[in-house]
């Protein structure tokens, strides 16, 4: 594991991201406002796929359980992994719910199902958040899983969002804003910049922080990316961190890029971020679950394909799973 850049990472975190009551990206991005947001609803028509559907694997309670000699990460769906390290287990924005949505009979629906369910998970110790939209901030998955571990789960949140969870009696938490870091007995956490957004409803748009999470436990460095679009930040976190053993990169919900590009990247720039945060390893996420946007819903694994190729990497650097199947990280 590469050492960790003190002194440029203590110089990142003096840069302001809070102006005048909300936060805003490193780089200066375009704000889409309502008018945009309805051209967009205008020209898509129905866009929920009928008659097609993914593979669905389904992990055992039992391999689940025994300790992970190597590092083992199983794709629950959409930005959610189980991450095994060790005796530790940790979540990346569990949501288990049907919809995206403040309600469950309105909203982007699942497509996929949730290869796990809280009852079937092993015991977690740490949930990363990215932000809090609803397809990475579930209510009813943040209580379920309170109910079933407690404090036993330290929640890693991003600066703002802790207050969600005080509200709902989880103390537990790790709140942090960019380039900040956390450490424990066993692991150090740091959150870092993402090109993205914030906002559950009209009146808290980026009032609370967005990013991306990179922990380093034992000997093992993941970096959990969360929703981004493509921007300097992330040749910054490969001069800061000098490399990550396993990335877990977005590259879904990119489509029309004349709306989604400043927030969402396309596997072409997934590919990008890849390169510039020196990641050993990449697995794709945030596609094939939620209907979200307009892209068919199974070409972002064809173009991450095409994207490697073109930039001369192997299909292996940069995997696809299927919902529900375990990576496990050679030694
Ligand atoms: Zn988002
Ligand atoms: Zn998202």
């Amino acid at each position: 594991m590469n050492a960790v850049d003190r002194a440029l990472l203590a110089r990142l975190a003096e840069r302001p991201a809070f102006h005048k009551g909300r936060y805003r990206n490193p780089d200066r991005t375009p704000r889409h406002g309502l008018r945009s947001f309805l051209r967009w609803q205008r020209e898509t028509g129905g866009r929920f796929p009928t008659g097609q559907a993914f593979p669905l694997l389904t992990p055992t309670p039992e391999q689940l359980q025994a300790p992970a000699q190597q590092p083992r990460i199983t794709w629950i769906g959409h930005a959610s992994f189980l991450c095994q390290m060790g005796d530790i287990n940790l979540l990346t924005d569990p949501v288990f719910a049907e919809r995206a949505s403040p309600v469950q009979w309105a909203g982007p629906r699942r497509f996929t199902p949730p290869a796990l369910q809280v009852a079937d998970l092993p015991p977690i110790h740490k949930v990363l958040i990215s932000h809090n939209h609803y397809d990475h901030l579930d209510r009813d998955t943040v209580l379920a899983l309170h109910r079933r571990f407690g404090e036993q789960i330290t929640w890693y949140v991003p600066q703002g969002v802790g207050q969600w969870f005080r509200r709902r009696g989880i103390h537990t938490l790790v709140e942090l804003g960019w380039w900040q870091s956390s450490r424990d007995a066993r692991s150090e956490a740091f959150f870092v910049p993402a090109q993205h957004f914030s906002g559950r409803g009209p009146h808290d748009s980026n009032r609370t922080l967005w990013g991306g999470w990179i922990i380093d436990i034992d000997d093992f460095r993941l970096y959990f990316a969360g929703d981004t679009g493509y921007g300097s930040c992330f040749s910054e976190i490969g001069d800061v961190f000098g490399g990550m053993d396993v990335a877990l990169l977005p590259i879904g919900a990119y489509a029309p890029r004349w709306f989604m590009q400043p927030v969402h990247v396309d596997p072409a720039e997934a590919v990008r971020i890849h390169q510039d945060v020196r990641a050993r390893q990449s697995i794709a996420m945030h596609w094939g679950t939620f209907v979200l946007t307009d892209e068919p819903m199974d070409e972002p694994p064809q173009a991450l394909r095409l994207a490697l190729a073109a930039a001369g990497l192997a299909d292996t650097d940069f995997q696809t799973l299927q919902h529900g199947e375990t990576f496990i990280l050679d030694a």
